[in-house]
């Protein structure tokens, strides 16, 4: 099957092309209805096909013969551990804590939040809450107690589950100090909290809310899969949109399923029996695509790492971690590879390990700089591919299809659509663009299985976001352009979302936060570029009148503020003093303009602007920032 072939018909036909990849998959009632349409702009898939994700990521693959194959690889250089588990081991395990959950009453339908790290556990946990229709929702460790409490109210857990603690190169973070916090504040109270407690850190319990993991799964009963509707959710999963309240994806199982058997095989290239690493972390949603489900239930083993790209021990771990399990492909994001390059520049340490088993490296998260793609091309002597996808999606929009024949590969683009997706860029009226002119990029509808189509408890949300600003077209929030043969170029976010080493977060939240402080009159916070990370946040703040403060003391009492009520993640240490903001006549900040002269980029005054000396203060105070090379 040609990349070419397939594309054409799933644009053409839609239903036709994704009725076939369904007939691959084991449903327990195939779907008859493929693709319906509602009147809002969103479509359902798979109406009334029925299915079960955690039976097709692990009794599916026993009853094909892969009992004794391993599933899952956990590695963890920061405690020492390195585990496996065959389908049949991590089945019997999910099962029974499929039961465990089951006995502390949660059912189909109920929300589950997994505030985990990167343990066996937690993947577990999450295909245990599959295997019973739960609705799990995995929240990064990096996150701070508000921003969990935040999604405790959203998705109403009737359970949640945690560990004592998650470790860095260098320290233990005690996660149940943060849990209890967050349900202080939070409004919603799950029932039961089941912490597992792991020999770093002990956690202290609470009598009649909290249970010793290992203790209450002791007394479990494997339970079977349930029989799930197509668009049963599977799990929502929190991002930052434009505002400080996360907007909670909702994937479904039907679409889900079929998108990422698709996408495991014909963009990766994977095949059963296949050693796959999707480096990344179960709170985000590549963990749940590409280190749970996706590989899953394409019958691969899947690697999941507790480490870091440097110093766990060094910048060779990655290359160890391939070479031990005998990867054939792995997911990465930039961030990380820039990292390791910092530190190997001459790939010294990569030369030292056994790569042949790697047939490619894709990444994703941010955009590759084209510096970071060639140096790591050269130094594994494999092809290194740019990939784009989003929370929204679930699986990526575009990608080399390595798995089609005819898919060839550009550097510098996030390569051609993949099949299903008609991606399309805009200008600000709505008018189609050609090729070469940059402007919006949308996804003409319907959007493909797998991809949320709507969000927990606010579905108006959803259409306001994502359909409402081209009708007839999905919005994507960023910008760039598609050149004659179809690549497409990713430029970056056209709204206030930044993207710090892959993490994606809301500025206007840091704004909140900012404002909050007594000495600011008001502030403005954008992304600006980092060698490492991508982006990283600054405040421009403006103070009230007849302050004192000192920048740094300013600085010092921000940074604190962001750490407590964001976390660590959103690497937020910048705060620079102006006079003003540049604002429009009506008074809104001119976010976009600040961004342009960050990034040191060519920029029109909006007509709208106010005054417009203000922008010659604001490039004083930016001139010395780094820009992207
Ligand atoms: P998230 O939902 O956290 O995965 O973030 C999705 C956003 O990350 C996208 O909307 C893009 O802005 C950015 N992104 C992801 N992959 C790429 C890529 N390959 N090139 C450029 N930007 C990317």
């Amino acid at each position: 099957m040609t990349y070419q072939h397939s594309y054409a018909q799933s644009i053409a036909d839609p239903a036709a092309f994704w009725a076939e990849q369904a007939e691959s998959l084991a449903w327990y009632r195939k779907p008859s209805l493929t693709l319906q349409d509602n009147p809002d702009g969103t479509h359902r898939w798979f109406a009334d096909g029925r299915l079960n994700s955690c039976y097709l990521a692990l009794d599916r693959q026993i009853e094909l013969g892969r009992g004794e194959q391993l599933a899952l690889i956990y590695d963890s250089p920061v405690t020492g551990v390195q585990q496996a588990f065959t389908y049949h081991q991590l089945r019997d395990e999910v099962a029974r804590l499929a039961g465990l959950l089951r006995q502390l009453g949660v059912g189909k339908g109920d929300g589950v939040i997994i505030y985990m790290p990167m343990v066996p556990q937690a993947a577990m946990a999450m295909l245990a809450c599959a295997r019973i229709g739960a609705v799990h929702s995995v929240v990064f460790g990096g996150f701070a107690a508000n921003e969990l409490a935040l999604r405790i109210d959203d998705a109403r857990p009737t359970l949640l589950l945690t560990a004592s603690c998650g470790l860095e190169f260098d320290r233990v973070i005690e996660y149940k100090p943060l849990v209890d916090r967050a349900l202080q504040v939070a409004r919603h109270q799950p029932r039961n909290v089941l912490v597992l407690q792991r020999p770093q850190a002990r956690a202290q319990l609470q009598a009649g809310r909290d249970l010793d993991w290992q203790q209450a799964l002791a007394s479990a009963e494997p339970v079977a899969p349930v029989e799930l509707d197509a668009g049963d959710p599977l799990y929502i999963m929190y991002t930052s949109g434009t505002t400080g309240k996360p907007k909670g994806i909702v994937r479904e199982n039907g679409g889900n399923a079929v998108a990422l058997c698709y996408a495991m095989r014909h963009i990766y290239g994977m095949q059963a029996g296949d050693v796959w690493w999707g480096i990344s972390d179960v709170g985000w949603v590549v963990g749940h695509s590409l280190i749970v489900y996706g590989p899953l239930m394409s019958g691969c083993t899947t690697v999941l790492y507790e480490g870091k790209p440097i110093r766990t021990p060094d910048a060779s771990a990655y290359w160890r971690v391939v070479e031990q399990y005998q990867v054939s492909a792995l997911f990465c994001a930039p961030t990380a590879m820039r990292a390791i390059r910092k530190e190997d520049p001459d790939g010294e340490r990569i030369r030292k390990h056994d790569l042949s088993s790697l047939r490619q490296l894709f990444l994703a998260g941010e955009k590759l700089d084209s510096s970071t793609h060639e140096w790591l091309e050269r130094v594994t002597g494999k092809p290194v591919h740019d990939h784009w996808w989003q929370t929204e999606t679930g699986w990526p929009v575009t990608a080399p299809c390595v798995g089609l024949e005819g898919s060839a590969a550009r550097p510098g683009s996030s390569n051609r659509a993949v099949p299903g997706y008609h991606v399309r860029v805009l200008d600000d009226d709505g008018h189609l663009l050609g090729p070469d002119q940059q402007g919006s990029i949308v996804i003409a509808l319907p959007l493909p299985p797998g991809c949320s189509q709507t969000l927990w408890g606010d579905h108006e949300r959803y259409l306001q976001a994502y359909l409402q600003t081209y009708p007839g077209y999905y919005h994507t929030g960023d910008g760039g352009y598609l050149d004659e043969d179809g690549f497409v170029y990713i430029m970056g976010r056209t709204d206030d979302v930044i993207n710090v080493s892959g993490h994606r977060l809301s500025t206007g939240e840091m704004e909140d936060l900012v404002a909050r402080h007594p000495a600011v009159a008001e502030c403005a916070v954008i992304g600006v570029h980092d060698e490492i990370k991508g982006q990283v946040p600054l405040a421009l703040v403006v103070l009230k009148d007849g302050e004192g403060i000192a920048e740094a003391q300013l600085l010092v009492e921000l940074v604190g503020s962001v750490r407590e009520e964001i976390g660590a993640l959103a690497c937020f240490n910048q705060v620079r003093l102006v006079k003003r903001l540049p604002k429009t006549r009506s008074g809104k900040i001119l976010r976009a303009v600040l961004r342009k002269i960050a990034d040191g980029q060519a920029y029109v005054p909006p007509s709208t602007l106010d005054d417009p000396a203000v922008l010659g203060e604001i490039e004083a105070v930016l001139a010395d920032l780094p820009r992207a090379g």
